[in-house]
């Protein structure tokens, strides 16, 4: 079987989320990497790495990296090169080697980097589909994300209140990822579009999980880093 450097998606943080075809590539895999943040007290947190410990993969397999929270470009990149000479290395020595990402590893991943230079070097690449956090949503919520003639836009935190008008007045869902970015444009959002469902997610699919559907409190609240809004006409 040729060896593929597998990118696998482990689904939105609840184990049981992730694919058979993932899990079992997790399985044969040598090496599992495994992004992870540092907190302020100074400790490597992986949910990636929780996720495939409770998938009983073999502990000794999982290699954490240590991504910058902020937008350090220089240190991310460093950490992508130093991750992508990890990889070379052991596939050169035959291993099989999985990287990982939560939700789906094409839907706002840091690893595209990687994903883009081991394609660019022609090395034998696959990634395995999984499911992404606002999916895992609308069903934690009970939603019918789109319907009918509906149509869905997915935007990270840099939307502004002005594109969230223009989105709303076009029969769109509206999906905000990284929604601790656009706190403002949230709360105004509320404030402007009183006929509009909100709907708010944190920690979607982990024992954090918190859903609320409430303007008071959602147009009174910070966003953690995991967390997103699904906004839809009433
Ligand atoms: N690849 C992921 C997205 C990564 S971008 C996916 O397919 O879903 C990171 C953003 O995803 C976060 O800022 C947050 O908006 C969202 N996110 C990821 N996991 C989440 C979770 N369990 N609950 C709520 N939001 C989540």
């Amino acid at each position: 079987m040729a060896n593929f450097i597998c990118f696998v998606s482990l689904g939105p943080g609840e184990p049981e989320l992730i694919t058979l075809k993932g899990w079992k590539a997790l399985q044969q895999s040598d090496a599992i990497f495994c992004p992870a943040t540092r907190t302020k007290a100074g400790d490597v947190v992986s949910r990636a790495a929780e996720i495939v410990r409770a998938l009983q993969i073999d502990e000794k397999k999982i290699r954490t990296f240590v991504l910058p929270m902020r937008k350090e470009r220089e240190e991310a990149l460093q950490v992508y090169e130093q991750l992508l000479r990890d990889v070379k290395q052991l596939h050169s020595e035959g291993r099989q080697v999985a990287i990982t990402a939560e939700g789906d590893a094409g839907f706002y991943t840091s690893i595209q980097y990687i994903y883009g230079k081991l394609e660019a070097e022609q090395l034998p690449i696959r990634r395995i589909a999984g499911i992404p956090a606002f999916i895992a949503a609308g069903a934690a919520g009970g939603l019918h994300i789109v319907k009918q003639e509906e149509r869905l836009v997915v935007i990270p935190g840099t939307a502004t209140a002005d594109e969230l008008d223009k989105y709303l007045s076009g029969n769109y869902t509206i999906v905000i990822m990284k929604l601790s970015a656009c706190v403002d444009a949230v709360h105004q959002c509320i404030a402007r579009h009183p006929d509009a469902e909100f709907h708010y997610f944190e920690n979607v699919g982990t024992p954090n999980e918190y859903y609320t559907s409430d303007w008071d409190v959602i147009g009174n609240k910070s966003f953690p880093y995991f967390s997103l809004i699904i906004i839809q006409k009433a």
